[in-house]
């Protein structure tokens, strides 16, 4: 992993924050959806605790982390600060299963789980005293070989699995899509309804996390409920 990098100062960093938050309200505009029906995650991979309280001092509250160690750092260190307070934090990245521990006992969110062996044992882990973690199921949508993520077709048993987890709260569906496939958001949209339908016992199930830096207003012109947005926001990232 490359050292934590802060590649611009903190008025360009606000200057591109509040660009990317006019980008996902203008997107939601032209799709006649309500701004507050989407949330915006800053996504702060490689980036210094630094730039992440600078943030969260303008108002920005979600941000999403991929790599353990560097992440559990930075929530320390959030800890500790007055802007820190209200941060919720969300595991973007993969799930190894000697690392559960640590997401369960440090994240508010995890968008990456794809087995049951995994959410069994955040379930297991997740301390008494926090709330249920949250839980996104990340789909392999384009069927890559290459990608994490469960299959469409083996969603509903996976499903059936987490509902009866008690300390984890079953919240939606994240993707990232194959880049030549230009209806996966649509795919996915359809895919989380079905769902919303066909399990009317799960509530709670009203996340879909599709979108990122080069794609976030198609994905909410496509439905998405959270876009992860990084390089758009913290700049280019070194190495990853
Ligand atoms: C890094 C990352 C992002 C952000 O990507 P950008 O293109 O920098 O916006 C979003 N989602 C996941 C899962 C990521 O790992």
């Amino acid at each position: 992993m490359k050292d934590i990098e802060n590649t611009i100062d903190s008025q360009e960093l606000i200057n591109n924050w509040e660009q990317v938050s006019k980008q996902v309200t203008q997107a939601c505009e032209s799709a006649e959806r309500q701004a507050a029906g989407v949330t915006l995650l800053a996504v702060s991979k490689t980036k210094p605790a630094d730039m992440i309280a600078t943030l969260a001092q303008q108002g920005q509250q979600h941000f999403g982390e991929n790599y353990l160690q560097e992440a559990i750092e930075k929530i320390g260190n959030l800890k500790q600060r007055p802007e820190g307070k209200g941060i919720i934090w969300h595991y973007i990245g993969s799930i190894q299963r000697n690392k559960t521990r640590d997401i369960a006992e440090n994240f508010d969110w995890v968008q990456t789980v794809e087995r049951d062996i995994i959410a069994k044992r955040l379930n297991d882990q997740r301390p008494a005293e926090m709330l249920p973690l949250n839980v996104l199921i990340q789909v392999n949508i384009d069927n890559e070989d290459s990608k994490s993520g469960c299959l469409p077709e083996q969603l509903s048993e996976l499903i059936t699995d987490i509902k009866g987890y008690e300390r984890l709260q079953l919240r939606g569906l994240m993707i990232i899509p194959a880049k030549a496939d230009t209806n996966a958001f649509a795919r996915t949209k359809q895919l989380f309804e079905e769902i919303q339908h066909s399990h009317p016992e799960l509530n709670g199930w009203d996340t879909l996390s599709m979108g990122m830096s080069g794609d976030m207003s198609e994905a909410i012109a496509n439905g998405s409920t959270m876009v992860r947005v990084g390089t758009a926001i913290f700049g280019a990232r070194d190495g990853h």
